[in-house]
This record gives structure tokens, C-alpha cells and sequence, in this order.
């Protein structure tokens, strides 16, 4: 298997919805906006997408890095992309949906209901195009990932778990917004149950596992440099 994070985005943050611990913290830190794009056998596979609306990217202070030009180094067009994991229907994760072709879309059935109601038409149109699988707790594709309902981050907000090379793997979605908040046991500050977030990161705490967050930076320091704003996990 083949794992790219590619980063889209950078902004400043509030560390107080990073990190429940802080709820009176002014604190701001430094975050990256970013997904994954896997590759295993013939099959590619986008875990979220990011976003491009400049006025949501304005509101949020977000800079867009320009990616799009370097993603032709890693696969061909958008349009080879088999599958699109969706582990929550905020925009950063899934409104660049329709930029895709007819992928088959995984997504929990809590977020695909909410998505119905919240994502622009154009997404809308994308996900009444395409044949989705909605996951109410678990889904196992092919032996090599599974997607998980958590719950924490928002009601059916997911992850993806999977295992290469002897190591165990988590995409947290924003179940983490940073590596930290796994390995030093903190849950996020934004959450529809914090419970949940909480028993996610304790489970996965436990089991060794190792986080790829969507909003760290320090995953495009860890790994390898293909381009300026795309590294290689696996
Ligand atoms: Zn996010």
C-alpha cells in the first residue's frame, strides 16, 4: 500500500477546541488542513477531500497552499479515484466531493443523512450520483481497512484503521485534531460526545496505534517530502 497526507491549507487555531482541557485558553497555535490519498493494487482511495470555497477559507483565516498542482505527482486526475472515505460531513472533509467521478462513497449514515441536509448542491448532486455504502458502526473493505463510527467529533463522525508493515494505523478524522491528543490521552475540544472521543482515544492509546490526524503539521515534518505540501506515510 501507498499513503500520501497532502495538505491544502494552513491557519491559525483556537488550542482551546483542540484541546477540551484548555476551555478558557485565548491560545492560538498554528494548523494544517489536510487528507489522505491511498493506493493498493489498482485501487485508489481518498480519505476526505478538503475544500475550495475562498469565502469559507476567508472566514476561517485559512491560506490554500495550491496543491492541486503538485497532486500530479502521486496519481493521474481525480477522476482515477475508486473509492472516497468520508469520516464526517464538515466542509474541510468532504466538500471538494464533486471534483471526483463516480466513485463508490463510504460514509457513516448519521453524516450522510446530515450532508443531505447541510453540503452544497453540488455535493448533494454527488452523493445522489454515486453508489454509497452507509455505515452505521463498522465496514470492512477487502481485508485492508476498516472504517469505524465513533461518534466523538461530531454524531457519526469516523475513522479508518488499517495495518502495514507490521504497525497499526489510525486515520482519526477530527476524532484528533492533532497526533497529541492520542498520545498524551487529551480529547478534543470540539465534540457531539465527548465520551466517545474520550473511549476512542483510550482504546487506541492502548492499542499502540498510531494516529494520522487531518490538522497537524507535524505529519508534513515526520514523513517524507514528495512535493512542498504532499508526504509519504507508507
Ligand atoms: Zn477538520
Amino acid at each position: 500500500m501507498e499513503l500520501y497526507a497532502i495538505k491544502f491549507g494552513e491557519s491559525s487555531f483556537r488550542l482551546r477546541h483542540i484541546y477540551r482541557d484548555m476551555p478558557n485558553s485565548e491560545e492560538t497555535t498554528k494548523i494544517a488542513w489536510s487528507y489522505y490519498i491511498a493506493k493498493f493494487n489498482d485501487i485508489t482511495i481518498a480519505i476526505d477531500t478538503g475544500f475550495r470555497d475562498e469565502n469559507v477559507a476567508k472566514k476561517w483565516g485559512i491560506t490554500f497552499t495550491g496543491v492541486e498542482q503538485e497532486l500530479s505527482s502521486i496519481i493521474d486526475n481525480l477522476a482515477v479515484v475508486d473509492m472516497v472515505i468520508i469520516t464526517h460531513s464538515h466542509f474541510d472533509h468532504i466538500e471538494n466531493l464533486d471534483l471526483y467521478g463516480k466513485p463508490e462513497i463510504i460514509i457513516s449514515k448519521t453524516d450522510y443523512e446530515n450532508a443531505l441536509q447541510q453540503c452544497s448542491h453540488s455535493i448533494i448532486d454527488k452523493l445522489n450520483q454515486c453508489h454509497v455504502v452507509t455505515v452505521e458502526n463498522e465496514y470492512i473493505y477487502n481485508d485492508l481497512l476498516r472504517f469505524r463510527v465513533i461518534g466523538g467529533h461530531s454524531k457519526g463522525s469516523s475513522v479508518v484503521y488499517f495495518e502495514a508493515d507490521n504497525k497499526h494505523y489510525v486515520i482519526t478524522g477530527d476524532e484528533c485534531y492533532w497526533c497529541d491528543n492520542l498520545i498524551s490521552n487529551r480529547p478534543i475540544g470540539v465534540y457531539a460526545s465527548t465520551q466517545n472521543n474520550e473511549r476512542f482515544i483510550i482504546e487506541s492509546q492502548r492499542d499502540k496505534l498510531i494516529p494520522l490526524p487531518f490538522h497537524d503539521l507535524n505529519i508534513f515534518e515526520q514523513y517524507s517530502n514528495i512535493t512542498n505540501n504532499i508526504v509519504r506515510i507508507l
